[in-house]
């Protein structure tokens, strides 16, 4: 067994009866605060109180008498009206007009999440409801954020094979999380492709990324972003051969070593299954058709928006493009809803009027910074949550007026039994029909 040393130092340490005494000061100031506070209310509104009773009590209270199999009505004079004073207190209080709008929004809250779709709060799902544009990002979102890398093109005077670029791109991208990273890198694993360690990666979203391998400068992204249209016969041959990858739907992505065009991948991204059919839903619910928002070339772009019934299409965005496009719709008096899921996402989700993430492939800062996430990236989900959010607010409508028709029929008319049956009655029923939305039934017909 080790053998040390134990110190016991008995005493009080500096300092602790003096923080002891602030704290226990701080704590009688508190109390006197809170009793100063109590007694200015009590002293201002008791008055006030005993006023209102009076005028209450001046108010002739109405009853029903059951004699021989009869009701007859008995009007009881002022001065014996102390019960209708408790009838009105217990009648006017507002109870079920506060029941009236949490119950439905949270009950859609805690039903949108068993479907797979976190709504960060209640105003949350109000505000869904109200959204009346929809912008959608494309890669990630109305694709499915696993791309294939489909050709691997070295340029002809960069002396580097089809291996040697893949391991300097997919060096570069190895730090990445975006989902063009995650292609390249897992095209060189799967042909067994030592990488070398990168240093001082650096990424822009919207661009691409740049690391130093191998004490070369290599960059990894979007041709019309790296060429910034230069002339030099390798940069007018990389131009080319990205035309033709795009020509063919696919995203070109340029690789360049120490600046000079070294070759080009094509990647390929399929559409989600349930891409088109959200793409309808959505414009049924708005009324027009979503806009598409993309950092990827305009063909690609267009391609794909034409599958999907697109017709509006913002492509070569970066982030702060994005954003533009958002501020534009909000400006001509839309409620604008961005569906995204990358780094370069997140500024147009915080700018939108509500913004949803895309759970599984979202980057972590697309999550944070939006309102709700789809958990399980179903798209489909999206029109559903938007539906739920509205069949909601119509039912939080519901519940005021049946609330405020209670109040007022309630009110000064009623004997007392009877009076608070009718207000306990009125605050059960909004709260149950709140609750409806909790049903399975709810969300299916809010989801077809
Ligand atoms: P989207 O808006 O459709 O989600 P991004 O803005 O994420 O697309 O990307 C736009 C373009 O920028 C891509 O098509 C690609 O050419 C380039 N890019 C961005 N990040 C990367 C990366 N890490 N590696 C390669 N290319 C990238
Ligand atoms: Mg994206």
């Amino acid at each position: 067994m080790a053998r040390g040393k134990l110190r016991i130092y008995l005493g009080a340490a500096p300092g602790v009866g003096k923080t002891y005494a602030m704290l226990s000061e701080a704590h009688r100031r508190i109390e006197r605060g809170t009793d100063c506070v109590v007694g200015f209310v009590e002293h201002h509104h008791r008055p006030r109180t005993e006023v209102m009773l009076h005028g209450l009590q001046q108010i002739p209270r109405r009853e029903l008498a059951y004699r021989d199999g009869v009701f007859t009505e008995v009007t009881t004079p002022p001065h014996s009206c102390g019960g209708v004073v408790t009838t009105f207190m217990i009648v006017a209080s507002p109870c079920a007009v506060v029941l009236a709008t949490m119950p439905p929004l949270l009950s859609a809250v805690a039903n949108a999440g068993r479907h797979g779709v976190l709504v960060k709060s209640a105003v949350v799902m109000e505000r869904l409801g109200q959204v009346d544009a929809v912008a959608l990002d494309k890669t990630g979102t109305l694709t499915e954020g696993a791309p294939r890398v489909t050709d691997v093109l070295p340029l002809a005077g960069s002396g580097l094979d089809e291996e040697e670029l893949l391991v300097l791109a997919a060096a570069a991208e190895h730090h990445s999380e975006h989902p063009l990273a995650r292609a390249i890198v897992d095209v060189a694993r799967e042909r067994r492709l030592l990488l070398p360690v990168a240093e001082e990666f650096g990424s822009t979203p919207g661009v691409g990324v740049t690391a130093t391998v191998q004490g070369r400068v290599v960059s990894v992204g979007a041709p019309a972003r790296l060429l910034h249209g230069a002339s030099d016969p390798g940069s007018a041959r990389a131009a080319l051969l990205a035309g033709e990858l795009e020509q063919g739907g696919r995203t070109a992505v340029l690789v360049t070593a120490d600046g000079r065009p070294a070759g080009l991948l094509g990647i390929a991204d399929r559409l989600r299954p349930d891409a088109a059919a959200t793409v309808t839903a959505l414009t049924r619910l708005t009324g027009t058709a979503p806009v598409l928002l993309t950092g990827d070339n305009e063909r690609a772009a267009a391609r794909l928006a034409a599958e999907v019934g697109i017709e509006d299409v913002r492509a070569g965005l970066l982030p702060q493009h994005k954003v533009s496009v958002v501020r534009e719709l909000a400006v001509a008096g839309r409620q604008v809803l961005v569906v995204g899921d990358g780094v370069n996402d997140a500024p147009a989700l915080a700018a939108a009027h509500t913004g949803v993430a895309m759970g599984r492939v979202g980057s972590d800062l697309a999550l944070e910074t939006a309102d709700a996430v789809i958990v399980r990236d179903e798209l489909a989900t999206v029109p559903a949550v938007v539906a739920l959010s509205r069949r909601a607010r119509t039912l939080v409508v519901q519940n005021l007026v049946v609330a405020g028709v209670f109040i007022a029929g309630l009110v000064g008319t009623l004997p007392l039994p009877l009076g608070v049956a009718g207000h306990e009655g009125s605050t059960v029923l909004v709260g149950l029909n709140g609750l409806r939305l909790l049903r399975e039934r709810a969300w299916q017909r809010a989801a077809a």
